[in-house]
């Protein structure tokens, strides 16, 4: 099968079907099962929300990474929200984070027993409050991949020219290639390819991911959100493998720029500095967090309020961190479906609409 016949994805169902047939054809063509894998919440929705699932051919497997910004975020991280909101701060988060359990209960718990916990929908949202309540301490949740992140910088930036003192981020930002690199080093996970996220590539661009299919020999494309964007994507995949010709490639109707967003990488890179982070379930995986570079470090909650993230100290059965690598499906967790649900979370994975857990419940019950 040439590559240009995969070129370009068309909607509707007969492209549906014709991508089925050249995918089956090359895992044929590969000689063993395959294993994919996603790292993007908004994958996870749409392909089980498509029914895609139920389309793939036998002998591919597609398991759903780290890629909820929610679900990463440890409960050492929660755990210095709830601190902070102990001490009488404001502490703004965006929804799905409200849930999230640490390890003395949830932000949404403490909002319940008094504690002044509120929803925004943007970071510049919270600077706006600060600046109306001069007289309490403001906290921003800077949470999410490469697409939030450079909100939470414009932000920062924007709170400087205003002199805010009473403004400060708790930067809980990662970046999805570190990530990606720690779990192709798991000897117990044998990922053949990746369906990269199309919005984070807006950003980044490809560059970031091409230690992917150069240095590690796995397959990876970039995949839009229409199921005739995932499943082309899926399909080169297993062309990469069948053909050992591993190369970036994707799949979006609509372009993604190769270079990214030069602008909204170079304002990241005055805000932020690459630092270790704990994701998780996954422990700490080297320079995948942002931390507030020192020009900023007067915003920086961590900073400021002399914050510790310590060690993960309750084991309540969740295996989010198992879900999240792929080692595990949700129903293999003993919590799924009768102590874990949707209206009574135990992990985050189960927390955030755009959780594996939570997916799994709502689209596969
Ligand atoms: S089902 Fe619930 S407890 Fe189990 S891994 Fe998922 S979120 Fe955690």
């Amino acid at each position: 099968m040439p590559e240009s016949d995969l070129k370009a994805p068309r909607e509707g169902p007969a492209n549906i079907e014709a991508l089925r047939g050249k995918l089956s054809e090359y895992l044929e063509c590969a000689g063993r099962p395959l294993t994919f894998m996603e790292v993007c919440g908004t994958h996870t929705v749409a392909i089980f929300r498509s029914g895609l699932r139920s389309l793939l051919p036998e002998g591919l497997r597609v398991l759903s990474g780290p890629g909820c910004p929610v679900c990463v975020t440890d409960q050492s991280e929660i755990d210095m929200a709830l601190s902070l909101a102990k001490r009488d701060c404001v502490v703004l988060t965006y929804g799905d984070m409200l849930r999230v359990p640490g390890s003395s209960g949830s932000l949404l718990k403490m909002k319940g027993e008094g504690a002044a916990v509120e929803v925004v929908t943007s970071a510049i949202q919270s600077m706006e409050i600060a600046r109306k309540n001069p007289e309490r301490e403001v906290v921003f949740l800077g949470v999410g991949f490469e697409t939030t992140a450079p909100a939470t910088a414009v932000t920062l930036q924007q709170a400087r020219r205003n002199g805010l003192d009473n403004f400060s981020v708790l930067c809980l930002h990662k970046t999805v290639p570190a990530a990606l690199s720690a779990l192709c080093s798991n000897p117990d996970l044998r990922i053949d390819g990746f369906i990269l996220p199309g919005h984070v590539t807006v950003v980044t661009g490809l560059d970031e991911y091409a230690f992917l299919t150069k240095k590690l020999r796995r397959a990876a494309a970039v995949a839009g959100f229409e199921p005739e964007e995932i499943l082309a994507c899926m399909t080169d995949l297993a062309r990469q493998v069948a053909e050992r010709d591993f190369r970036l490639s994707v799949w979006r109707l609509k372009d993604v720029p190769i270079e990214g967003n030069p602008a909204a990488r170079r304002i990241l890179s005055e805000v932020f500095e690459p630092c270790d982070a704990r994701w998780r379930g996954l422990g700490v995986i080297a320079g995948s967090g942002c931390r507030i570079a020192e020009p900023y470090g007067e915003f920086d909650a961590v900073r400021k309020f002399g914050l510790d993230p310590a060690e993960d100290v309750v084991d309540n059965g969740c295996r989010c961190g198992e879900v999240l690598s792929g080692l595990i499906s949700p129903p293999e967790c003993e919590l799924f479906g009768r102590v874990c649900t949707p209206l009574a979370p135990v992990g985050p994975c189960m927390v955030s609409s755009e959780g594996t857990c939570g997916a799994w419940y709502r689209y596969h019950q």
